[in-house]
This record gives structure tokens, sequence and C-alpha cells, in this order.
């Protein structure tokens, strides 16, 4: 059993991603930021199907709150398994864009990355074993008309992850970026109708958050050891 955090586990995706590492065997970390009553509600049901898992919750973006949160849930045993996932679109034709959307989507996305990734990779480097999985976005990868904020904040964790990938290969830590295309949440459901979706997808619908978790499950396994530096799309043929 490795010990594996969740980053925004009460969200749509991530509470996928936490069934999934549950059955796998792992205690998770289901992570909240405002919705810390939805990650409690889901350790619950983890726990009640025999698995392992506690709610814990702050804000990414408050790097001392943050760095506090991750000492006490690595005081027992360090984490091996992290899944950064949270994030926040805030959309807008760039000539309109105001400065605190910008600002507030990176703030989230990317530099919630550093919060929680850093304090975190000189305990993991210490157990000389470790999964890094970082949740972005078809958009990073296409770009997107409106948002020019998030796909700027995912397509940096593209090449903040193929960085890392590369001072900690030798440590036996792996990290990965998961670009999900439509994925059926509150998220995506904003933003597509069926018909759009139609239009815009080759499969014609859109992905399940369970289809992103299998995906996660299998990087963060042992038999994804020699997989590491990657972005990996998962977007029913988009790209
Ligand atoms: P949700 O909106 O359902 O979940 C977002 C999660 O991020 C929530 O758990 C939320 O916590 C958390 N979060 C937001 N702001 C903060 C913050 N400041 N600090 C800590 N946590 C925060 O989104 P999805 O499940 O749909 O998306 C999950 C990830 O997948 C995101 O990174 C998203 O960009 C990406 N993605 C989603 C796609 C989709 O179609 N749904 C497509 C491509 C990528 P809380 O609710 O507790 O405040």
């Amino acid at each position: 059993m490795k010990r594996a955090l969740v980053t925004g586990g009460s969200g749509g995706i991530g509470a996928a991603i936490c069934r999934r590492l549950a059955s796998d065997g792992h205690h998770v970390f289901i992570h909240a930021n405002r919705n810390a009553d939805k990650a409690e509600a889901l350790a619950a049901e983890i726990r009640g199907a025999g698995g392992s898992a506690e709610a814990v919750a702050f804000d990414v973006t408050d790097a001392a709150a943050t760095a506090a949160a991750l000492e006490a849930i690595g005081a027992d045993a360090p984490l091996q398994i992290l899944v950064n996932n949270a994030g926040i679109h805030d959309d807008a034709v760039f000539p309109g864009m105001r400065a605190d959307q910008w600002q507030r989507v990176i703030d989230v996305s990317l530099n919630g990355f550093f919060n929680v990734t850093q304090p975190l990779t000189m305990p993991m480097i210490r157990t000389r074993w470790g999964r890094i999985i970082t949740i972005s976005s078809v958009a990073a990868i296409t770009g997107n008309r409106g948002q020019t904020n998030y796909a700027a904040a995912k397509g940096a964790l593209h090449s903040a992850s193929k960085s890392l990938a590369q001072e900690l290969a030798s440590r036996g830590i792996t990290v990965n970026v998961v670009a999900p295309g439509i994925i059926d949440t509150a998220m995506s459901e904003e933003a597509f109708d069926a018909e759009a979706i139609a239009r815009i997808v080759p499969m014609k619908r859109a992905g399940k958050p369970e289809e992103v978790a299998d995906l996660v499950g299998f990087l963060a396994s042992p038999q994804a050891a020699y997989i590491t530096g990657q972005v990996i799309s998962i977007n029913g043929g988009m790209i």
C-alpha cells in the first residue's frame, strides 16, 4: 500500500481517481478546497467499501497553508503517489480578459503545482519510488479560443513535468502528464452541449472520469515504471 494524494479530489475527475487508487489498494488523501464536505463523504464511501482514505482541505495557491497541510500528511510516512488534479478555468477572449482572470488560473494550476509538488519531492526521493501525475488539458496542446490563460497554465505544466522527469528519473520517480479532452463533469457541462461534443470529438461522446482515472491508475502502478516525461492524451480522437 502506497500513500497517495489527489488534489481536487472533491471534483469530478479527482473523485474518480481517488476511487481508482483506493481500489488499487493505496491509502488516499482526498483533497478539497471549498468543498471539504465532498472529500469527507468520498473518504467515508471508500472506507465503507473496505478501502483506506481520509480527507484534507487547503487552498493550493496558499503556499504556507499547503506546506503545513503536507507536513501533517507526511508525518507518518512519505507520500509516494501525487496526482496534481486541482484546476480551474475562467474563460474570456484575450482582448477582454482581465488581469485577475489571467492571474487566478495561473495561480491555481501552475503555482499550485509548485506549492504542492516541491515540498514532496525530497521525501519522495528518499524512498526511491514515486509517481507524480499531473492533469492538464487538450487545450494546452491545440490551444483554444477564450482559454489563453488556461492553455498557458496547462502548457507550462507539460514543460515543468518534462524537466522534473529528467531530474528524478534516476531516483525511481516517474513524472507524467495526462491531457484529457472533454470529460463528463460539471466543468465541461457548462461549456459543451451534446451537439458541440458530436462536432468536436471523433468518438462523438465525452470521456468518462473513470476512463481518465484508469489511465492515472496505470501510470501510478509498478507496471508503468519506464514511462516518464510524457504527455499522454485521452480525448476520443480530438488530436
Ligand atoms: P472540477 O471543477 O469538478 O474540480 C476542480 C477541483 O479543483 C475541485 O476539487 C476544487 O476543489 C479544486 N480546486 C479549485 N481551486 C482550488 C484551489 N485554489 N486550491 C485547491 N483546490 C482547488 O473539475 P474537473 O474534475 O472537471 O477537472 C479536474 C482537472 O481536470 C482540472 O485540472 C481540469 O482543468 C482538468 N480537465 C478537465 C476537463 C473536463 O472536461 N472536465 C478536460 C480537461 C482537463 P473544491 O471544489 O473543493 O473547491
